[in-house]
C-alpha cells in the first residue's frame, strides 16, 4: 500500500476520534527506535555491535538439551486512557498463549499444513525452545497475577517514546528488566503496531516491548488483520534479537541481511498475504514471507527459522543480554524448568555459577553464611564451613520463589539419585495421563497438572501421605482443552517437571 493512502487512512481514523483501524500494512517501529536508543545510550550500542561480533564468530553460541526449555517470566503492563484500552485478563491470556504456541512451533496455522507454495520453507521451521508464562511473583516475592492496570491521562502514545515505561510520565515503572519480559499494552499513535529494544541495546529502566493495544492478544481490542497475536510474537523476537527478513535497509537493496543464513535475502517488506514473491534472485522459492519477521497479516505468518532459532538463544548465552531471564524466579510454582542442579567442592569457600535459586543445602552448618539470589552466582561467605571430607551438594530449584524448603540431606540425596526417573505418558495425551514414580518409603506427594499460564488445573495430591513402592496414577484429563500443560510432581526426593501437549 502506497504511503500516501496509509497517511490518509490514518487520518481519517484521527479525524472519526477512533482507533487505528487496522487496514493498513504493518508498521513496526523497533529499526527506528533502535536506532533513538543509540543516540541515547551509546554504550548499549557498543555491546549490542560487540555481541553481533560475537554472534558471527560463532562465539556466543548456546544450544539447549533436546527436551529443555527456557522460560522467561512476562508482566504485561496494561496503560489505558479508556474503558477500551483496559482490556481483560483472558485478552491477556490468549495472548500469553500464542507467544507459547509460536515459540513452540504448536501453532495451528503451521499444523495444520502450509499453502503449497510455501511447503519448501516448511523443513526449516523451528521450535525454539522457549516459553512464556505470566509471572506469578513478582521482584518483592509476593504473589502476582503478572498483569497491571496503570489508568493514564495520557493520550496515545506517539511513537518513539518510553512515557508509557515510567509512572512519572503517565505510566507505571518497569519490574526489573533482567529477570522479567516487560510488555506495555497501550495506544501508540501514528499506525505503529509495536517496537522492542534489541539485547543489550536499552537502558535497565526502559529495557521492555511496546505493543499497540488494538494488535494484542485475539480478541476485545484487537482488530483484523493483526487480531492473532503476531504483532506481539514479532516483537519478541526483535527483543531476543532477530532483524526483520527485509533487514531495513532504506532504499531497500539486496545486499543487506538479517545475519540469518536460512532466511533468503529479500528486497522489501511483503504485506497482507502475499503468494510467492521473487526478489534478490531467491526464486523458485522466493522471500519468506510467512515469516515472523516480515510484515505480512497475522494469519499468514507462521514460523521463525532454524537460523533465527539460533540468533536468538545466542541471547541467552553468557552476556547476551537475556542471560538473566532464563533462571528468573518470576514464574514460580509452576515454573517447568530444570528439577534441582547438583555440584560438588571440597574446601571452605567457592562460588556456584549458576542462574537459579538454591533452597537447601547439606553439610552447611552455617545456613545463614549462604547468600542466594536470582539471576546471580550462589555465593558462599566467610563463615560458611562445611564438614570435613564430605562433598557439598546445593539443591537448586529454580521453580520456586523463596522460602521454600526441600529435604537437604546427603543420604536423602543418594537415595534421590538411585530413583528411577518419573514417566509421564502418552506424550501428547487425550483423555488420561499416567504418571509413575517411586517412593522408597512412605512420605507426601504432590502431582499437580497446570496449564500454560500456570493455573492448577487438576489437582491429584497435594501433601497426601502415599506408601513406599512404585505408583502409577491416572488422571483423568478430558475436560482439559487442547494446549501445552505442565506435570508437576513433587516428593521429598524428587521434582520433576515436564511439559505436555493435550491434544
Ligand atoms: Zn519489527
Amino acid at each position: 500500500m502506497k504511503k500516501s493512502i496509509l497517511l490518509l487512512l490514518i487520518g481519517i481514523a484521527a479525524v472519526l476520534g477512533a482507533p487505528f483501524t487496522g487496514m493498513s500494512q504493518r508498521v513496526c517501529g523497533t529499526a527506528e527506535y533502535v536506532k533513538m536508543l543509540a543516540a541515547q545510550n551509546p554504550e548499549g550500542a557498543k555491546k549490542h555491535a560487540l555481541l553481533e561480533a560475537r554472534i558471527a564468530s560463532g562465539d556466543a553460541s548456546k544450544s539447549l538439551m533436546p527436551n529443555s526449555v527456557v522460560t522467561i517470566p512476562v508482566v504485561v503492563h496494561i496503560v489505558f486512557n479508556n474503558a477500551a484500552e483496559n482490556i481483560s485478563d483472558e485478552q491477556v491470556y490468549s495472548q500469553i498463549e500464542v507467544l507459547n504456541e509460536d515459540f513452540r512451533l504448536l501453532n495451528t496455522d503451521f499444523a495444520l499444513g502450509v499453502p503449497t507454495e510455501f511447503v519448501p520453507f516448511q523443513p526449516l521451521a523451528s521450535d525454539i525452545q522457549v516459553q512464556f508464562c505470566l509471572a506469578s511473583v513478582d521482584p518483592n516475592g509476593n504473589p502476582t497475577t503478572g498483569i497491571t492496570r496503570t489508568a493514564t491521562m495520557h493520550g496515545p502514545f506517539a511513537y518513539p517514546t518510553n512515557d508509557m515505561m515510567f509512572a512519572a510520565t503517565g505510566g507505571i515503572d518497569a519490574w526489573n528488566t533482567q529477570q522479567y519480559l516487560n510488555l506495555y499494552v497501550c495506544n501508540i499513535s501514528g499506525g505503529t503496531l509495536g517496537y522492542a529494544p534489541y539485547p543489550l541495546t536499552a537502558s535497565a529502566a526502559t529495557d521492555a516491548v511496546v505493543i499497540d493495544v488494538f494488535t494484542f492478544g485475539k480478541f476485545g481490542s484487537a482488530i483484523s488483520p493483526y487480531n492473532l497475536g503476531r504483532t506481539t510474537t514479532h516483537e519478541v523476537g526483535h527483543w531476543l534479537n532477530l532483524i526483520h527478513i527485509f533487514a531495513d535497509d532504506n532504499p531497500p537493496t539486496c545486499t543487506d541481511s538479517d545475519n540469518v543464513a536460512d532466511t533468503p535475502n529479500q528486497l522489501d517488506a511483503n504485506g497482507g498475504c502475499p503468494g510467492v514473491t521473487v526478489s534478490c534472485s531467491n526464486g523458485p522459492n522466493g522471500d519468506m514471507s510467512m515469516n515472523y519477521m516480515d510484515y505480512t497479516d497475522d494469519r499468514c505468518m507462521y514460523m521463525f527459522s532454524a537460523g533465527q532459532k539460533a540468533r536468538m538463544l545466542a541471547s541467552f548465552s553468557s552476556g547476551g543480554g537475556r542471560d538473566g531471564l532464563a533462571g528468573s524466579g518470576g514464574c514460580g510454582g509452576a515454573c517447568p524448568r530444570a528439577l534441582f542442579f547438583t555440584d560438588e567442592f571440597s574446601g571452605l569457600t567457592a562460588d556456584f555459577q549458576s542462574q537459579d535459586i538454591a533452597i537447601g543445602w547439606n553439610h552447611v552448618t552455617n545456613a545463614s553464611a549462604v547468600t542466594y539470589q536470582t539471576g546471580d552466582s550462589i555465593r558462599l561467605k566467610p563463615g560458611f564451613h562445611a564438614h570435613n571430607g564430605v562433598s557439598f551438594r546445593a539443591f537448586i530449584n529454580p521453580c520456586s520463589g523463596p522460602g521454600v524448603a526441600e529435604p537437604n540431606a546427603e543420604e536423602r540425596n543418594a537415595v534421590a539419585d538411585a530413583l528411577p526417573r518419573p514417566q509421564c505418558i502418552p506424550n501428547p495425551f487425550s483423555n488420561v495421563l499416567q504418571v509413575s514414580f517411586s517412593l522408597p518409603e512412605n512420605a507426601s506427594a504432590d502431582i499437580i497438572l497446570y496449564d500454560a499460564l500456570g493455573r492448577a488445573v487438576v489437582t491429584q495430591y497435594r501433601n497426601t501421605t502415599l506408601p513406599a513402592g512404585e505408583h502409577t496414577i491416572t488422571l483423568s484429563t478430558a475436560q482439559l482443552p487442547p494446549g501445552l500443560y505442565y506435570l508437576d510432581l513433587r516428593t521429598p526426593w524428587q521434582h520433576f517437571s515436564r511439559q505436555l501437549v493435550r491434544n
